[in-house]
């Protein structure tokens, strides 16, 4: 098979040909929307189609854009990035469409996949205004632009003050500093430090000198002050967007559409996590306390936390994650994966021969019962021209096309982990261990669909709050001894990785979970707070100083403003929807459980478990279902177990 997917002409020519194709479907809904007989067989089924198909054609550029980015790509998604989301914002708003809708939903034969579909795409309309009077959906598209002119210069704020500073430092403050984060400091015979993620971790987690960790501090949390009437603007926007489209807050309007019922629940579930773990992380920030004052700092502050949280965790466990990697080449560690999903869904993934984007990346059918189901590609080592990060983006989407075809899934996994050469293999360390698990779990929740319907078929249709319930599950087995003893064998002398190190990764990933656990809640509960209510830039301040009160172990000092960098919430899609996180996790958690409570493998659990929770993809809500499969309701005490903090 050949998967280049477009060579260097047609990475050229695809902005024209895009809109070529994007004019035929254009056409072709303009037709069916005036068929006669509307139904749901009629309308979705071929509506169906049109999305798949600029889809599956629109991917090929974006994954080439990701992971074999030149200028040619580059230009090319540029131009045609606008076209794709000008065509759907067109559909969104499609007030004939709406009443399509509107018309299949009141049909008494539709089945229930078939209704989820309906239903949600009836509450999508609803949300892009497509109800409302034309003067109101006139303001609903203004609020909407302007937000994301705010979101962007909100984002380029912060940006540009990353970019203004930087710090030389003395080579005698960094004598704890790992080789390699020293020599990416180093410019000549000078070491420079700037508030780039990867620099500034490790300067913080390294520089011995507390002035200087202090300086570096304040120019993080101090960037982008002019975000401040930003943040102001953004929020009442927001809640006059609320108002408008019917909803109390903002807060309200998010939850929506997401698996949560309500704003209430969401906050409720956050406090009652924060109240768990306090004492937690009051006794994590003790201990840290204590060991720093053998080091004459009395008064810890929030810029020796790295700092002294490594030197401690060191002291502790010893953990050197250097040590590992010969456990985890790989070829052995995807091998181990596939083993043991077999071993868990009886479902066989197997090398396929086909001519790729890349000489590194790789193609998998997968089968079961030998019954083809899909196609999984990977390209997980890191080269230049490939986005930073790890993901699994859906090609193809499972389903039943309007000519009654079964069209098969197909997946990417793209990651960057550590590159091989002629001589040497990628050896993994444990977290990438854990990222290939993960992003393995989106790709069974996308490949494993049983459902014949594209907008609620594998990914599709999923809720914002549950997207990473699958990833999150699987990464948890790569903790699980058990599993880890299944294929991380030291790649030179086969020894089969010894039970301590296991420890130390266990120990390792719970290392004052307590303090890591409150933040992400602080956060979290920030974020709801102030989508309650109308806000001014005062209210937020005072909204945060509250929260941290009540759940933080550690007052930062006055002179932070974390607000101006809240890109998640202020510049990204995760406006009260910051607990998006933790709700997922806390499924996760609860389906972890029953799988070890059936020591992984037996009583047929997992079996059960792909035919009647993931099999259903987008369709229904993991949360409901799952609570129905397991006979008993999710609880928050698995999240904190998991953690070690309970
Ligand atoms: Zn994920």
């Amino acid at each position: 098979m050949d998967y280049t997917l477009l060579n260097e002409n047609e990475i050229e020519n695809f902005p024209v040909n895009f809109s070529e194709k994007l004019q035929d479907a254009k056409d072709a809904l303009e037709n069916l929307k005036n068929t006669d007989d509307l139904s749901y067989k009629n309308f979705i089924r071929p509506f169906a189609d049109i999305v798949h198909d600029l889809h599956k054609e629109f991917t090929k550029l974006s994954h080439l854009n990701s992971v074999n980015n030149t200028n040619k790509t580059q230009e090319a998604y540029k131009k045609t990035l606008p076209m794709v989301t000008e065509f759907f914002t067109d559909v969104s708003l499609d007030g004939k469409i709406y009443q399509i809708y509107e018309k299949i939903n009141s049909e008494n034969n539709l089945s229930k996949v078939q209704k989820a579909v309906i239903e949600k795409g009836i509450r999508d309309f609803r949300l892009a205004g497509v109800h409302l009077p034309e003067k109101e959906k006139e303001r609903v598209r203004q609020i909407n632009l302007r937000l994301s002119e705010l979101g962007n210069s909100f984002f380029q704020n912060i940006l540009d003050d990353t970019d203004k500073f930087s710090m030389e430092v003395e080579e005698s403050v960094l004598s704890e500093m790992p080789e390699s984060e020293k020599q990416a400091a180093k410019e000549g015979d000078k070491y420079i430090f700037t508030l780039q993620m990867p620099s500034f971790i490790a300067f913080m987690t390294y520089c011995s000198d507390r002035k200087l960790r202090e300086k570096m501090y304040k120019a993080f949390m101090t960037r982008a002050p002019k975000n401040e009437d930003i943040i102001e603007e953004i929020l009442t926007l927001r809640y006059e967007l609320s108002q408008i489209l019917g909803f109390n807050n903002f807060a309200e309007l998010s939850i929506y559409d997401k698996a949560a019922g309500t704003a209430e629940e969401v906050i409720e579930f956050q406090e009652d996590l924060a109240a768990k773990c306090k004492q937690k992380a009051q006794n994590d920030f003790a201990e840290l306390q204590s060991f720093a004052q053998k080091y004459n700092v009395k008064n810890l502050q929030s810029y020796d936390l790295m700092y002294f949280s490594e030197k401690l965790k060191k002291e502790k466990l010893n953990f050197n994650e250097e040590e590992l990697r010969p456990y985890f080449e790989k070829n052995a560690v995807i091998e181990g994966l596939f083993t043991f999903l077999q071993k868990l869904f009886n479902i066989e993934f197997k090398p396929e021969k086909a001519v790729l984007w890349h000489k590194k990346a790789r193609c998998y059918k997968l089968y079961i019962d030998g019954v083809e189901q899909g196609t999984l590609f990977m390209d997980l080592e890191a080269r230049k021209g490939k986005k930073d990060g790890a993901w699994m983006n859906d090609w193809v989407t499972k389903y039943t096309n309007s000519a009654g075809e079964k069209i098969l899934p197909k997946a990417f996994i793209v990651a960057n982990f550590p590159p091989s050469t002629e001589t040497n293999p990628s050896l993994l360390r444990h977290r990438d261990v854990e990222t290939l698990f993960h992003e393995m779990g989106h790709a069974l929740h996308h490949l494993l669909s049983n459902v014949d319907e594209y907008f609620v078929s594998g990914v599709n249709g999923i809720e914002w709050d549950l997207v990473e319930f699958p990833s999150q599950l699987l990464e948890n087995f790569a903790f699980e001894p058990e599993i880890l003893k299944m294929f991380a064998r030291h790649y030179k002398t086969g020894e089969i990785i010894p039970e301590k190190l296991i420890c130390k990764i266990v120990d390792n990933k719970n290392f004052h979970s307590g303090m890591g656990f409150v933040r992400q809640l602080e956060f979290g509960l920030f974020d709801m707070y102030i989508h309650m209510r109308k806000m001014s830039a005062e209210g937020v301040e005072k909204t945060l100083d509250e929260v941290r009160d009540r759940v933080a172990v550690i007052k930062p000092p006055e002179y932070t403003k974390f607000q101006n960098q809240f890109a998640h919430i202020f510049a990204g899609g995760y406006a009260a929807g910051y607990y998006s996180y933790k709700w997922a996790e806390r499924l996760s958690a609860n389906a972890f459980y029953d799988f070890v409570n059936n020591n992984i493998f037996d009583n047929g659990f997992a079996q059960k478990f792909l035919d009647e929770v993931l099999s259903l993809g987008g369709s229904a809500n993991f949360e409901d279902v799952y609570e129905k499969f397991s006979g008993k309701k999710i609880d928050n005490e698995s999240l904190l177990k998991l953690h070690g903090i309970i």
